[in-house]
């Protein structure tokens, strides 16, 4: 009897021994930070307690020069009954603060965490510590001169000088991010960064911006004057003929399904096929730019001749017996000139696609640096490959009705970085000279690469 009795009295014990010291301490994980943390670094630690639960995780700054600790984060769980507090697991995001002073240089970053086992006073060192600089001064960004002005739907350039510590800076526009370019000018710290003021965004303001390593951001309203503007409304009526003699190929052609009436399709082809094909478009032109690849000696874009069948940003309404069936606008400039017309490239470039492009059809888009591009629609034939370096003028293709187009003309449109903007202003020489090659020239340039081997 006694032998028994002392023997469950022992397991009673052991179970006891292993609910309230059980030897499984916290463990912890911390994610998001690299050598450098700044107020915008996304830190994660995550603590997790196989046994009694956690009790305390506590994520600390120590400052090497000797400034007090700052505690970044902390999450308490106190003890719920018996077996500790029931928490196995938490997330903590750790912040420095926007408006805690916090002194930079060397520091570690700490993380200490317990449970609610016994042993747990005995485990009050760090569970993990990270040597870090600590960097809360966000990258010098100062705009070089005035007179910014865009009209909705055009473009601009500004030249600003950014401090070598950033790691991205461009220009914001609304839900837009144009990134700058480097290496245009002899002095590192100067970047191009040339915008769109989208045509369906006429409310946004541009917002410069520069952002270092550490997630640092500073952000400046740009002094701009925006001219408003009106686009044009259009009609256009949606003939059988035209269902029939497009949606069937296009549907097939871009992979959609063929299932319902030729004005379903038409539908899809309008909208989803639309959008998509602007989304690969960005996706093609989205790389951060290089300086210009043209001249300012050549004056503005080189247009095709012919007459202009469509304005840019023309609000379409398409309508089918009478009744509006979609709305859309129209990102570019329709040009007809005669059948099969010689397409020429509007300026100095590098093709950056060549082939079918969604509502385009047979397509090219040009990369012209600084973030501009065009791009030559409905084309009957393509005579230039992908990664060409074309003169301006140089014959691209020949004009035709591939795509999305009821009869034989060029689509064009000129685009910064993948979003379209009005290409009248490119094709001014005034502007162009003023806008682009006049800031250009505010500062020395390198000198262009040689093709002579060096002496
Ligand atoms: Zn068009």
């Amino acid at each position: 009897m006694r032998p028994a009795l002392i023997g469950l009295g022992l397991v009673a014990a052991g179970v006891l021994a292993a609910v309230f010291a059980e030897p499984l301490a916290p463990r912890v994980e911390l994610t998001g930070v690299t050598d450098t943390i700044g107020r915008g670094t996304p830190m994660r630690v995550v603590a997790t307690d196989r046994g009694s639960g956690l009790a305390d995780v506590e994520v600390r700054l120590v400052p090497e020069d000797g400034s007090p600790a700052l505690v970044l984060a902390r999450q308490e769980f106190p003890r719920r009954g018996l077996l500790g507090s029931g928490v196995h697991e938490t997330t903590l995001a750790p912040t420095l603060g926007a408006n805690v002073p916090v002194p930079e240089g060397k520091a570690t970053l700490e993380v200490r965490a317990s449970d609610h086992s016994l042993l747990s006073a005995l485990r009050r060192w760090p569970r993990l510590t990270k040597e870090v600089m600590v960097d809360v001064t966000p990258p010098k960004l100062e705009v070089l001169g005035t007179g910014h002005d865009v009209r909705v739907g055009g473009s601009e350039l500004l030249i600003a000088r950014v401090g070598g510590d950033a790691v991205s800076s461009g220009v914001q526009v609304g839900d837009l991010f144009f990134p700058a370019s480097s290496g245009v000018f002899k002095e590192p710290e100067l970047r191009t960064m040339l915008f769109a003021l989208p045509a369906d965004t006429p409310d946004a303001r541009p917002v410069v911006v520069a952002t270092d390593a550490a997630g640092n951001r500073r952000e400046e309203p740009l002094k701009i004057t925006v001219q408003p503007r009106k686009f044009a409304d259009k009609t256009l009526p949606i003939t059988d003929a035209f269902l029939q003699r497009k949606v069937p190929d296009l549907l097939s052609a871009n992979g959609l399904p063929a299932d319902g009436s030729l004005v379903d399709g038409y539908l899809r082809i309008n909208r989803d096929l639309r959008a998509s094909t602007e989304a690969r478009i960005r996706e093609l032109c989205g790389n951060p730019p290089e300086g210009p690849l043209w001249s300012g000696d050549d004056g503005g874009f080189l247009r095709m001749p012919g007459a202009a069948l469509s304005g840019f940003a023309d609000r379409r309404r398409y309508t089918r017996d009478g009744k509006v069936i979609d709305n859309q606008m129209h990102l570019g400039y329709d040009i007809a000139s005669l059948k099969q017309a010689q397409v020429p490239a509007a300026a100095a470039g590098r093709v950056r696609f060549a082939g079918p492009l969604g509502i385009y059809g047979n397509a090219v888009i040009l990369d012209h640096g600084l973030g501009v591009f065009t791009l030559y629609g409905h084309l009957s034939e393509i005579s230039v490959t992908e990664n060409a370096d074309v003169k301006r003028g140089d014959f691209l293709g020949k004009t035709g009705d591939t795509g999305l187009a009821g009869g034989d003309h060029l689509h064009f449109s000129t685009m910064v970085q993948g979003i379209h903007v009005d290409p009248v202003p490119w094709w001014d020489r005034g502007w162009v000279g003023e806008h682009i090659f006049a800031r250009l020239a505010n500062h020395p340039r390198p000198a262009p690469p040689t093709s002579e081997p060096a002496s």
